[in-house]
């Protein structure tokens, strides 16, 4: 067993969430472990080929796009658009989406956070253990050569489903499973002509898929198929929302996400031949290239000292300790045919501290997909752009909680938002 030097705040997770609240907390001057379980950062982009930032820009559609956050959420923003050469984020119905390349986010992640002295990362790494100690709090955690612990002041659980609370026995909750968001199977392919990025081909494709589904040329699972051309390295990302096992769907038992995964890839095998067979934009089109995971939108989240409604963000109810606003639509998929939006009345709504703070333990915090929010309003604040604002405010406010400042409101007003 090693034991690790101490740290003021340990970030559990390296997707946008952990990325943003570990940058947050070492630029405020305090002394930051971040573990993460696979080899890269950038969570479900890296690992499930999630290609568009959403949640970056306010809901107004009549206006150019405007920032929903200052901050880290800005901060990611202008440096995707200036590694990939964009000239802008581009209109998705009514709303403004960024798109990126998982490879460039995670390259973006890995210069800032080699540029912060104060940040030490373990990959392959798995957060096993959470005791209660002297200082604050003792993890454990396995590294592929050892094991280790690390004495730490706070934790922001950035892991998508809560493993803090499932460790130190917090109160977690998970939708039913017949309503949890479905999840998905993201593949991309190289060598796909650009015409296969217009409006025009992609009404042809969706009116081709319900004609050959009906006429049983394709399984009815396609139906939740989508496609994007990434002009920034000339691939094809198309996404396949599945049905799971419905009533038995359990993103946390291995054996449910392993046979959704090859359920998965023998789908986009399918559809990839029926690409190939039916366009020519496809008939160059390289070998599939399988995510590295499942793509899971939802499971384990928090319930913290306030759980965000459905109804606060629809009508933006203001709170005292905002410190992040959330700006997509609640956009739920609890079937494999495609997502429901619901928009808010205001451009943006109110993320209170109090939904990223424990209500029973001192010094913990969480951000991203499991902050303490009811299963529509964490549709909204689940996307990315969402992710990295919620893990600032709680990278500023575990660094203020390491240094004597515990309030969430006092801590609260020393976010910039
Ligand atoms: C198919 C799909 C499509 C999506 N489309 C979009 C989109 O177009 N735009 C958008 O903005 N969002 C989209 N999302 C949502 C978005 O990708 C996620 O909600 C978001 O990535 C969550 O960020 P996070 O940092 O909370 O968690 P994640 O990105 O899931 O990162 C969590 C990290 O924690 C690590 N981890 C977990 N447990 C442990 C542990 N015990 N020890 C150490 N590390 C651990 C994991 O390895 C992972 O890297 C999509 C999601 C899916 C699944």
């Amino acid at each position: 067993m090693q034991k690790d030097s101490p740290v003021d705040v340990t970030v559990i997770g390296g997707g946008s969430a952990g990325i943003a609240a570990a940058l947050a907390a070492a630029r405020k001057g305090v002394r930051v472990m971040l573990i993460e379980r696979s080899e890269t950062l950038g969570g479900m982009s890296a690992l499930a080929n999630v290609n568009t930032f959403c949640g970056l820009y306010r809901q107004n559609e009549k206006a150019p796009p405007q920032l929903a956050n200052k901050g880290i959420a800005s901060e990611f923003a202008q440096l995707i658009l200036k590694d990939s050469e964009l000239t802008g984020p581009t209109r998705m119905g009514k709303v403004y989406v960024l798109p990126h390349t998982p490879k460039n986010f995670s390259k973006i992640a890995r210069n800032l956070i080699a540029a912060e002295p104060l940040i030490n990362c373990a990959f392959l790494s798995s957060c096993e253990a959470i005791e209660k100690s002297s200082t604050g709090y003792c993890i454990h955690y396995e590294s592929p050569q050892k094991r280790h612990q690390i004495e730490t002041k706070s934790i922001i659980d950035c892991s998508a489903n809560a493993c803090v609370a499932g460790l130190l026995g917090g109160h977690r909750v998970q939708e039913s499973s017949n309503k949890l968001q479905r999840p998905s199977y993201v593949f991309s392919l190289t060598g796909v002509s650009s015409k296969a990025g217009s409006d025009h081909f992609k009404i042809q494709l969706s009116l081709d898929i319900v004609h050959a589904i009906r006429q049983k040329k394709l399984p009815e699972a396609i139906m939740g198929a989508s496609l994007r051309i990434s002009p920034i390295d000339d691939l094809c990302f198309i996404s396949i929302d599945l049905e799971a096992s419905r009533d038995q769907w359990n993103p946390n038992d291995p054996t449910a996400v392993a046979s959704s995964l090859s359920a998965g890839a023998k789908l986009a095998e399918t559809f990839t031949d029926f690409l190939k067979a039916h366009y020519p934009a496809f008939h160059e089109a390289g070998p599939i290239q399988p995510p590295k995971q499942l793509g899971i939108r939802e499971s384990y989240r928090w319930v913290g000292q306030y759980e965000l409604t459905k109804e606060d963000l629809i009508h933006g109810k203001s709170f005292e300790d905002t410190v992040a606003f959330a700006s997509w639509p609640m956009e739920l998929r609890e079937t494999h045919r495609g997502a429901k939006f619901t928009f808010f009345k205001n451009e943006v709504a109110s993320i209170p501290l109090r939904c990223l703070t424990s209500k029973e333990f001192k010094g913990i915090y969480f951000a991203g997909r499991c902050i303490s929010a009811d299963h529509e309003a964490s549709a909204s604040t689940r996307v990315m752009g969402t992710c990295l604002a919620t893990g600032d405010a709680t990278g500023q406010a575990a660094a203020a909680f390491s240094r004597g400042i515990s309030d969430p409101y006092e801590q609260a007003s020393m976010i910039n938002t």
